[in-house]
């Protein structure tokens, strides 16, 4: 008698429970789509800022995008809040990097995925185009924002993403990706031109950390990172030692700090060939993994990566 009214509570338990597991993801969707119609525009989550403007450039006045990373935000070791996970709930569409650069979030997209539209940008990639250095261990470099060509392929990603979601906006989607894929072809060949210019021998861009391996292959840079791929890794004390020998070595001129590594890195790195009598400088600050404050020219992509090509050049040359 006992073991049968417990078993019958178990069962109204269990109902309960799927009765409101039912109503929350019931809730959900309502919320994502008053959410979206509220103001007709379609409601879009992604993860770094160099994503975040892309999807604005392309979607136009038919989305509104909120992004995850802001300035100074390391996406490898970035962990998703409770806000974060409310806001990926309440989007209509998910744009993210992919290639493990958001190494915390694999799951949450994966969950989101079975929702609503969740995208890697990198998609389109195919494995011809990716790099896998070595110290990377089997992965891919995921910063593929870095050659504008590849970061043209991840624009068409956005477009064709968001005209499954919102095929009646097809020909504006088009248009402004056509439009924005003309502004980084413009970029890349400034990008090509200016890196010219710096004498071959001290085409050396020296950074914390290995964020610069598809730059350099593009417009034509060695690349020297202190650490791997991801700023997860620690460097060591040999690694530094290296780095000056090289740096003393090759007479590189200057090293630069990222918006989103801590310096102290670099600065050993700096500290240590000043110990065996060789200046270096530190040539400024580069945008690697986030980009700058909103409402600089730093903010947006275009500004960040011109940004970036012409403070290399101008402590390099
Ligand atoms: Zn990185």
């Amino acid at each position: 008698m006992k073991k049968s009214k417990q078993a019958i509570l178990s069962l109204l338990l269990i109902g309960m429970l799927l009765i409101s597991v039912g109503c929350s993801s019931d809730s959900v969707q309502q919320r994502g789509e008053n959410t979206g119609d509220s103001d007709g525009k379609i409601i879009v989550v992604t993860t770094i800022g160099q994503i975040a403007d892309m999807v604005e450039q392309v979607g136009g006045e038919y989305v509104e995008v909120r992004g995850l990373m802001g300035p100074g935000v390391d996406p490898h070791l970035y962990k998703a809040s409770q806000g974060d996970i409310a806001k990926m709930e309440a989007a209509e569409i998910i744009f993210y990097n992919g290639l493990n650069l958001e190494g915390k979030m694999a799951d949450i997209f994966v969950r989101m995925a079975s929702q609503k539209p969740a995208i890697a940008v990198s998609e389109y990639l195919g494995d011809e185009e990716l790099m896998e250095p070595e110290a990377f261990a089997g992965h891919y470099d995921p910063h593929i924002w870095f050659d504008l060509n590849l970061w043209k392929r991840a624009a068409e990603r956005v477009r064709d993403g968001l005209i499954e979601l919102a095929p009646e906006h097809r020909a504006d989607f088009e248009q402004n990706a056509e439009a924005y894929m003309t502004q980084l072809e413009e970029l890349h060949q400034y990008a090509l031109e200016s890196i010219a210019t710096i004498p071959e021998e001290s085409r050396v861009l020296v950074t914390a950390h290995d964020a610069f391996g598809y730059f350099g292959e593009a417009y034509g840079m060695e690349v020297v990172g202190l650490q791997g791929i991801s700023t997860d890794a620690e460097y060591g004390v040999m690694d530094v030692q290296n780095l000056v020998e090289m740096l003393v070595e090759r007479k590189i001129k200057a090293v630069f700090i990222e918006s989103s590594v801590p310096p102290t890195a670099i600065e050993a790195v700096v500290e240590g060939a000043k110990v065996q009598g060789h200046e270096v400088k530190i040539g400024g600050e580069l945008f690697s993994d986030a980009m700058g404050e909103a409402g600089t020219p730093e903010g947006t992509f275009l500004g960040m990566f011109r940004h970036n090509v012409n403070t290399i050049v101008q402590a390099l040359r």
